[in-house]
């Protein structure tokens, strides 16, 4: 489905990130969470690129978190204001929740946003299924949906939501965790949960070192899922 959409709202995430709501056309309904084609005008033209949805299909609208950068799209995104109207193609994809299984997910920086979007979809269908998120950032101020994601976890007590820094200034006064996600954490991270599907999701680097770190201790390919967030240079 091909739609027109107002956007209702626009905000900065971090320093390095922006957000945009927009309306959920009647008839239009994806599964947790697929993505989009967003089309803006740019100044060098009009310019479609994938983006995963942040939202939940349980909520009336449509959102959208982008990591920024110097690009004509990118500057387009962040320059978007309520009223302005962007384009959109979708939803497709295949990286959506199994809601019949427990869940981990596993996201680098913006990858949080369509594992937020299914994190919010098991709250708000009142899940019986256990799931963790598992968050890292180079620093606190890069955490994006830091509040949403807290409100989230406290909504659903079957959901523990996990942050950890890799560059956090020492004395910052993060009493979190730091480093890098390594076996360990995934190993107590999953403890209790019933063979559960991961959902990896960020930059290939990120993508590729934990599938990794799950295939070397034995966790079956079928039961990890990932979405790359290839075309950043
Ligand atoms: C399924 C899917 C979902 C995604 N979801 C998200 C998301 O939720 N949030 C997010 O931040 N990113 C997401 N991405 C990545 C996104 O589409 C961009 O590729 C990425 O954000 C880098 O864009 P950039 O302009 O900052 O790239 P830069 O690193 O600035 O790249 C420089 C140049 O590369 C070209 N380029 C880069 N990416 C694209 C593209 N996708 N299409 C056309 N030209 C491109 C442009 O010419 C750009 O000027 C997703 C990608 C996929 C495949």
């Amino acid at each position: 489905m091909i739609f027109r959409s107002k956007v209702i709202e626009s905000r900065p995430l971090t320093p390095s990130a922006h957000m945009i709501r927009v309306e959920k056309a009647s008839g239009f309904d994806y599964e947790p969470v697929q993505f989009c084609g967003l089309e803006l005008t740019t100044p060098v033209g009009v310019e479609e690129y994938p983006m995963s949805l942040a939202s939940s299909p349980t909520q009336g609208f449509l959102e959208f978190g982008a990591r920024l950068s110097s690009s004509s799209w990118k500057r387009a995104f962040a320059g978007l204001r309520p009223g302005d109207e962007v384009e959109i193609d979708g939803a497709y994809g295949h990286f959506v929740l199994d809601p019949d299984r427990d869940a981990v997910f596993v996201a680098g920086g913006i990858g949080i946003t369509p594992l937020k979007g299914m994190a919010k979809f098991l709250a708000d269908t009142r899940s019986p299924r256990r799931s963790v998120l598992i968050y890292s950032n180079q620093s606190q101020e890069e955490i994006a949906y830091r509040d949403e994601l807290a409100a989230i976890e406290s909504g659903n007590r079957r959901l523990r939501v996990i942050h950890t820094l890799t560059r956090e200034p020492a004395g910052s006064g993060w009493s979190g965790r730091r480093g890098r996600i390594d076996g360990p954490l995934l190993g107590e991270a999953t403890a209790g949960l019933t063979e559960p599907t991961y959902y990896l999701c960020g930059r290939d680097a990120l993508v590729g070192h934990v599938s990794g770190l799950l295939v070397g201790m034995g966790v079956p390919t079928e039961r990890i899922t990932f979405e790359v967030f290839r075309g950043y240079h």
